[in-house]
């Protein structure tokens, strides 16, 4: 496996694949990689020639600096576990050599990326259209892999592809969990044993309100009601929306797909979390 550290170093490696007619698939990651991650780069392995995994910590799409600096770093056990995965390339830039200069660029793709985390975190998606499009330029993927953790992320994405008419195709990737239903994440490393005991009702509450019968209004309220209930969770919005646009839905059938999204602080520091259920 090949890591590399330079745009124009990836550049050459990757036209080298190319003039062998080798199909390239991208996993974009901030490191602290874990089985969500791996589950990607494994899938990408298996439908494409070349994978390239990058792993950079993308200052832009933090709006707060704390979550940035608290981050875990994890470079080597990161190369460690990719290498098992079978990837043939690391890309891992150095903040400097992505942003020469700041990126003023601006993308803006409502509601998609309006609401939620779009309305929680100004700027937040505009950062990742910002690296997401420079390492589509940069690697120029026939496929590149997302994980459906981070949802509302893959409908952004969709969206500016669309926009740009790229020809690259979005695989979007199920959320791998810990075996108490909390979806893997980076952060989990930041919460105490007991807090991860908290947060896997987040997940838990979010399947039982798929059975609930109830209307949407209904089933809005018993999911913030119910975590809400317990110490230590605190939900910041839980919204259920068209799963392809993003707008809030005021009935079951208002959406083919309909999903409910959550973000929760959970424990003392606290620790932001993310999830989703689909309804339908
Ligand atoms: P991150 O490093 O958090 O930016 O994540 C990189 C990619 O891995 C994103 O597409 C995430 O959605 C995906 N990912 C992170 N956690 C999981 C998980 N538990 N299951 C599936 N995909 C995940």
């Amino acid at each position: 496996m090949l890591i590399v550290h330079t745009i124009a170093d990836l550049k050459a490696r990757l036209n080298d694949e190319r003039v062998q007619g080798h199909s390239v698939g991208l996993v974009p990651t901030m490191g602290a990689l874990h089985a969500g991650h791996a589950s990607l780069v494994n899938r990408s392995v298996k439908e494409n020639d070349v994978t390239v995994v990058s792993i950079f910590l993308n200052p832009t799409q933090f709006n707060d600096k704390k979550d940035l600096e608290r981050y875990p770093r994890t470079l080597e056990a990161d190369c460690r576990l990719l290498e098992q995965c079978g990837a043939q390339m690391v890309f891992a830039p150095s903040v400097e050599e992505v942003y020469p200069e700041p990126d003023t660029r601006v993308f803006s793709y409502p509601p998609t990326d309006s609401v939620m985390e779009g309305a929680f975190r100004p700027g937040h998606f505009n950062g990742v259209c910002q690296i997401v499009s420079k390492l589509f330029d940069y690697v120029e993927p026939d496929r590149a892999y997302f994980g459906e953790k981070d949802y509302q992320q893959i409908c952004v994405i969709q969206r500016m592809v669309e926009d740009f008419k790229w020809n690259i195709e979005i695989v979007p990737c199920p959320v791998i969990r810990e075996e108490s239903g909390l979806a893997r994440s980076s952060r989990n490393t930041l919460l105490s044993d007991d807090e991860r005991l908290l947060a896997a009702h987040i997940y838990r509450i979010l399947s039982e309100s798929k059975n609930l019968d109830q209307s949407v209004s209904e089933t809005h309220d018993y999911v913030v009601e119910q975590i809400d209930a317990i110490e230590g969770l605190k939900v910041q919005y839980f919204s259920i929306v068209d799963g392809k646009t993003l707008a809030d839905v005021g009935s079951w059938d208002d959406a083919e797909s309909v999903v409910g999204c959550i973000t929760v602080y959970c424990g003392a520091v606290p620790i932001r979390l993310i999830d989703h259920i689909r309804y339908k």
